[in-house]
């Protein structure tokens, strides 16, 4: 049993180790981030199960072997097992207390935005703000918003600005929030390890395509595409150059096949 214990215990960390390496070789991840980010959870849900089946297990073990044999070896065995199962008890309280004050998808630095206007829609409310940065934001809750910028407005036509908003729209309906949590999570119960920030830095990225190509597919990657290339070249961010050239290389339902989230639709007429 103590065996068995050591096996789970193995293959929880083989699992949080090979997992990033695997999981962000090659090229596959950045075509597919839905599926990319289901099986990174999927393996992530897997690693946390075995370590808790392992060290329930070894905890089991140690003791009946303790009984049966007293005064032997398994006596620091079981101390160094308990350590442990304490040790992850204290980081799962500190994690889950900390949870909630977590970061959102909301930047930092945008947290004193005055909003000049919110019209309510399905599914979100439009929070509209004044800034000279193009920006958008979603902010997951139990009623969540979509914030705009002056800026963006200005910056861009009435469909590049849906298709933003479709972005912003599909970071809510896929508990992309969620996503992000509990990869902060990881990285607060295993701080400063490389699984940990691969996993991090994968979810942020992976997140931004996903909703990138629920967006293109709802109302239009050109549309999406030609948005992202005027935002890159106002803000001088490279990364959404890449994202626009990405949706270029992938194919798409035709116009015919889209279909906008009912709450996007009046959502368009912001001008
Ligand atoms: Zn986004």
């Amino acid at each position: 049993m103590l065996l068995l214990a050591l096996v789970l215990l193995g293959t929880a960390l083989a699992l949080a180790v090979l997992c990033p390496r695997v999981l962000t070789a090659g090229r596959w991840h950045l075509f597919h981030p839905r599926a990319a980010l289901t099986v990174w959870f999927g393996s992530f849900g897997v690693g946390i199960a075995t370590a808790l089946a392992g060290i329930a297990l070894g905890i089991v073990a140690v003791e009946s072997l303790r009984h049966t044999i007293p005064h032997t070896t398994s006596v620091t065995v079981s101390a160094v097992i308990w350590v442990a199962a304490g040790i992850s008890g204290v980081f799962l309280v500190f994690a889950f207390t900390f949870a909630g004050s977590l970061q959102s998808l909301r930047p930092a630095s945008h947290s004193h935005a005055v909003a000049y206007a919110r019209d309510e829609h399905i599914g979100f409310t439009l929070v509209r703000f004044h800034s000279e940065t193009p920006e958008a934001y979603a902010v997951p809750g139990r009623r969540p918003e979509i914030f705009v910028s002056s800026a963006m407005e200005q910056l861009l036509t009435p469909p590049q600005l849906q298709a933003v908003l479709a972005h912003e729209f599909a970071h809510l309906r896929h508990q992309h929030g969620l996503a992000i949590r509990i990869a902060q999570l990881n990285t607060l119960v295993l701080p400063g390890t490389r699984a940990s920030r691969a996993l991090e830095r994968a979810t942020r990225l992976q997140i931004e395509l996903a909703a990138d190509d629920a967006a293109a597919r709802q109302v239009g990657a050109a549309h999406l595409a030609n948005a992202l290339i005027v935002l890159a070249a106002a803000t001088h961010d490279v990364g959404m150059t890449l994202r626009a050239e990405r949706l270029t290389r992938k194919r798409w339902p035709t116009p015919q096949r889209r279909r906008i989230p009912q709450g996007l639709h009046a959502a368009a007429q912001l001008r």
